[in-house]
């Protein structure tokens, strides 16, 4: 499998081979190659005839106490893997290629919850740096179609809307999450795990899975028919992330019987007092 570094030579691969008719799928990662990344390759496959994948540590997005130098690299792996998988080209540029000055024009996420909530509220700046190198990959390698993982869901959501409303010519395809068999799912930074942490690390899968339960068994279940499943604050508006204090409600028809209930996060169902 060859490996292209140069901007102008895998805009000049790509658009020859576009020319000759072939449809471009491209799979954008930064690397430390896992299953997750793999299938996103299968599925990039599955759209094209050609698959480039690019392996970039985008410092922009990193913060400036974030993981930037320490981030996982092994390069020799990655080729391996990618050549294992099929991988027609790799895209392998340096920062200094991709950012021969710091750029000053960037790809701003929009406001409001879709770029401003969860992982924009908690990493400022990070959405803008990812969208600014999406943006600068998409211009280089031109693809017809680019794959990327639901695990990053407010990521691949932000994509989306920059590809709609900046009028790039591809699709966007997401593919879904790859797990462990314990449920975990797959991360490069879950390399940094020791393994005690690594068992910790079973909680979110655990807390989503018992969501996902609470709905489909819970609610779903034979004669119930659920209205909703909310979670608010004490003002009862809508919360964008869970913490201690926020209530979750419920209301649901059982029959013609309508029936609501509630319960505290961090306090339990059980601890509600009990008759008897
Ligand atoms: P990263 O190398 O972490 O920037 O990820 C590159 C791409 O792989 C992104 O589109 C991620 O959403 C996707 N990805 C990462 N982990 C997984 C996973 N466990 N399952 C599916 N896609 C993933």
């Amino acid at each position: 499998m060859d490996e292209i570094s140069g901007l102008a030579e895998m805009r000049a691969w790509s658009r020859a081979r576009a020319r000759d008719g072939a449809r471009i799928g491209f799979v954008p990662t930064m690397g430390y190659l896992h299953e997750g990344h793999l299938r996103l390759v299968d599925r990039a496959r599955e759209c094209g005839d050609l698959v480039i994948l690019s392996i970039f540590v985008n410092p922009l997005q990193f913060g400036p106490s974030e993981d930037f130098a320490r981030y996982p690299r092994d390069l020799d792996r990655d080729r391996a893997l990618a050549a294992e998988r099929g991988v027609d080209r790799l895209f392998v540029p340096d920062a200094r290629t991709m950012y021969p000055t710091e750029p000053s024009v960037r790809v701003t996420p929009p406001e409001g919850a879709l770029g401003d909530s969860l992982e924009g509220a908690a990493r400022p700046g990070h959405f803008a740096g990812v969208l600014t190198v999406v943006a600068k990959l998409f211009q280089i390698v031109a693809p017809h179609v680019a794959v990327f993982g639901r695990k990053d869901y407010q990521q691949a959501r932000l994509v989306r809307r920059m590809v709609d409303d900046l009028d790039f010519p591809l699709t966007i395809e997401v593919a879904p999450t790859v797990r462990d068999r314990d449920g975990l799912a797959l991360s490069s930074r879950n390399a940094y795990l020791s393994p005690a942490q690594r068992r910790s690390a079973l909680a979110l899968s655990g807390a989503l899975g018992a969501v996902e339960t609470a709905w489909r068994e819970g609610l779903a279940a034979p004669g119930v028919q659920p209205e909703y499943l909310a979670l608010v604050d004490e003002a009862l508006q809508p919360v964008r992330q869970a913490t201690p204090r926020t209530v979750a409600l419920v209301a649901a028809r059982v029959g013609v019987t309508r029936l609501i209930d509630n319960v505290v996060l961090g306090d339990g169902v059980a601890a509600d007092p009990t008759v008897g």
